[in-house]
């Protein structure tokens, strides 16, 4: 797997609140990752700190497995705020600014980064007159510039009406296509469940949990478990009432159970009763409800 993105151990603390808390976190090349968490969880602070906008206090992380360089930040575009543009002045004299003051992309790259986010045919309206989800995209537009290869954005859905939000998911998805690696803060997991391929669940600057989407938020609850001979536990465990499949990886097995219904009493005593002893047993992941609950309580 190609790396685009490693943390590890980062940790800040604003005086007495600690933002993050020892994150190591990996995000690989071409993936949607999503960084889930609630309010106050840590997620901008991650990001800024990434961006270069903030340091550290303890940790460190690269970018393209690369020497941290100024290079490595003209492969990343970002919209971490709404940035500030002009009421009265047209998209393309908006972009033109922000190209002028950041040095990245050219005239041409403008009209590209505009037909990218559909706004072609409002180019030359004020800014103004935009709707909310079309000034957010003018931002994604305007953090296009110069061919970023990843593209971090901080809860681009905010504020926007369904139809917003639909045009900002469109827009990612084609992106992604695009080969572009996609980076997302958000505090709503059905956005995070509808587009993204990996996802990094953060709750009070702690890292809960990461991994591939449909691993880490399945409604499915996955032991992980190993012994001497693993075809003969497989067979076992194929007996075994409850189990939906059996995935055989890193020289281990993953068992999936239903949701709220994996008990490794019972795994154990049941492959026991068999007459195979385990040298592994671990409670994989629990179901997407018991995330919830776990994001959302105290
Ligand atoms: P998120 O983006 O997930 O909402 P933040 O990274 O913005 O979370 O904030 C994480 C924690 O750090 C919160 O408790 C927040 O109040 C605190 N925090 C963020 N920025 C500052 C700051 N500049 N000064 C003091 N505390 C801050
Ligand atoms: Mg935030």
């Amino acid at each position: 797997m190609e790396k685009v993105l490693q943390l590890t151990d980062v940790s800040k603390s604003y005086g007495s609140v600690k933002a993050l808390k020892d994150v190591s976190l990996t995000i690989p090349k071409g993936s949607v990752f999503g960084i889930l968490g609630p309010n106050g969880s840590g997620k901008t602070t991650l990001m800024s700190i990434v961006l270069d906008v903030l340091g550290a206090d303890s940790g460190t992380y690269q970018w393209f497995n690369l020497p941290h360089s100024a290079n490595a930040r003209k492969r990343i575009g970002s919209l971490l705020e709404t940035p500030n543009f002009y009421h009265y002045l047209s998209a393309v004299d908006n972009l033109k600014i922000t190209s002028a003051i950041s040095g990245r992309g050219t005239d041409a790259d403008i009209d590209a980064v505009l037909e990218i986010v559909k706004l072609t045919e409002r180019k030359k309206s004020k800014f103004s007159t935009y709707s909310l989800g079309m000034k957010q995209r003018l931002a994604i537009a305007a953090a296009l510039l110069g061919n970023p290869e990843v593209l971090l954005l901080d809860e681009p859905t905010n504020g926007l009406d369904p139809v917003g939000i639909l045009e900002i998911r469109e827009l990612i998805k084609r992106l992604a296509n695009e080969g572009i690696t996609i980076i997302i803060a958000s505090h709503l997991l059905d956005e995070v469940e509808k587009i993204c391929t990996h996802v990094a669940i953060l709750k009070r600057g702690t890292l809960l949990t990461s991994g591939p989407v449909d691993e880490v938020l399945s409604n499915e609850d996955i032991v992980e478990i190993g012994s001497a001979d693993l075809s003969s536990l497989k067979e076992c465990l194929s007996g075994m009432e409850n189990v939906l499949s059996i995935k055989e990886d890193n020289n281990r097995l993953q068992v999936h159970f239903p949701a709220g219904t994996a008990n490794m009493e019972a795994v154990n005593q049941f492959c026991f009763n068999k007459g195979i002893t385990l040298n592994l047993l671990l409670n994989k992941k629990k179901s997407l409800e018991t995330k919830f609950f776990e994001l959302t309580n105290d």
